[in-house]
């Protein structure tokens, strides 16, 4: 057969001493390669298409048959080899990148964090306004009058005379001289003079606002306190109106079935005058001659102390140039700072006017 003798020259890029160097190449060029991106500029030079080993694949057709079996055994046990070192290498380097994006990228948790804390309105202002929506969604209009009020807004117009205990320097701010006639409002009436004195009925108006009284603060007094007042004068107002006004405010505020009770009391601005209870929202009355379940909020009586009220004293509606002959009207006023305390558990008078954030931030900001 000819070519049977024939003893072929194997090229040069196929001798086992070339091969073997090509292979000890690409494995010091990957052992070089510090950065990934290194590492694929090496793969290409000695894994690539165009590499000496990938070059010399191509040889191994030239060969005689004979030959080409061990030639090509070398070559792929070699492009194995040199594919095995950089897949090593290249999961080294992985790992090395991800080491680091992990230190670079970490959060310190120890660092200061932004520690502004978002703040939240009063809510004393909250529920001031919860009840003004209560009216105004009513048709009632919300009224507005000075804090430093003259003594005959805040006395004398609303049937309280001179000789009244509530005029005593021990209960009320006066404003210096003494004889200024300006005292710090005791109360949100003298507001309700001013309306009727400027209006003509029918009037609906709700008036909350700053009041002031000579107290210690302490757990349930503040020298500085809330009010809110109710007045409507109109032809044919009945104490029915008052209750069923009371009662609408104290759902909107407390929740169903949370209604009122009047227990008849006495006001000098109002005829027949009338105290306001509530329902207790914590036992709903159910602590009531049962021992086994003891309310400790209404101290087991079912209701609790909420404002007064009454229907406007003839006298007042005189003072103030309405007609009693041809208009009635009711009136009713109940301590925010109380509400607060009802609505939300606020025990300590003194946390709503201290001014701690997180008194208010526990309630949120309500719109
Ligand atoms: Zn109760």
């Amino acid at each position: 057969m000819p070519n049977q003798s024939f003893d072929p020259v194997e090229p040069n890029s196929l001798q086992p001493e070339v091969i073997a160097a090509a292979v000890a190449e690409a494995r010091a060029a990957f052992d070089a390669a510090r950065t990934l991106d290194a590492l694929k500029v090496a793969r290409l030079a000695h894994a690539g298409d165009r590499s000496p080993l990938a070059l010399a694949n191509r040889e191994i057709g030239a060969l005689p048959p004979a030959a080409k079996a061990a030639a090509g055994q070398r070559l792929g046990s070699a492009r194995a080899e040199i594919s095995k070192a950089l897949t090593a290498r290249q999961a080294e380097l992985e790992a090395e990148r991800d080491a680091r994006v992990l230190v670079e990228e970490a959060v310190d948790v120890t660092l200061p964090t932004d520690r502004r804390l978002t703040g939240a309105r009063h809510p004393l202002t909250t529920v001031q306004e919860r009840i003004a929506d209560v009216f105004t969604a009513m048709g009632y209009e919300v009224a507005e009058g000075p804090e430093v009020e003259a003594e005959w807004y805040n006395f004398d117009a609303l049937n309280i005379g001179v000789d009244h205990p509530s005029r005593s320097l021990s209960d009320t701010f006066f404003v210096e001289s003494e004889d200024s006639g300006l005292d710090l409002r005791t109360q949100t009436s003298p507001v309700q003079a001013r309306v009727m004195l400027a209006r003509t009925p029918p009037i609906y108006v709700i008036c909350p606002g700053k009041t002031f009284r000579t107290d210690e603060l302490d757990a349930t007094h503040t020298p500085v306190f809330h009010q809110v007042e109710g007045l409507a004068v109109d032809e044919g107002i009945t104490m029915a109106h008052l209750r069923g006004t009371l009662d609408h405010l104290a759902e909107e505020m407390f929740g169903e079935g949370i209604i009122t009770r009047l227990r008849p009391s006495y006001f000098p601005f109002t005829e027949p005058s009338a105290e306001v209870d509530l329902v207790c929202f914590v036992c709903r009355g159910e602590s009531v001659g049962n021992p086994e379940r003891p309310c400790r909020t209404c101290n087991s009586e079912g209701w609790i102390e909420w404002g007064g009220c009454g229907m406007v004293n003839p006298r007042v509606l005189v003072t103030c140039g309405i007609d009693p002959e041809r208009y009635s009207g009711f009136a009713f006023g109940m301590g925010i700072e109380r509400t607060v305390m009802f609505r939300d558990s606020a025990e300590d008078m003194r946390d709503m006017v201290e001014g701690d954030v997180r008194f208010t931030a526990a309630f949120g900001v309500e719109s």
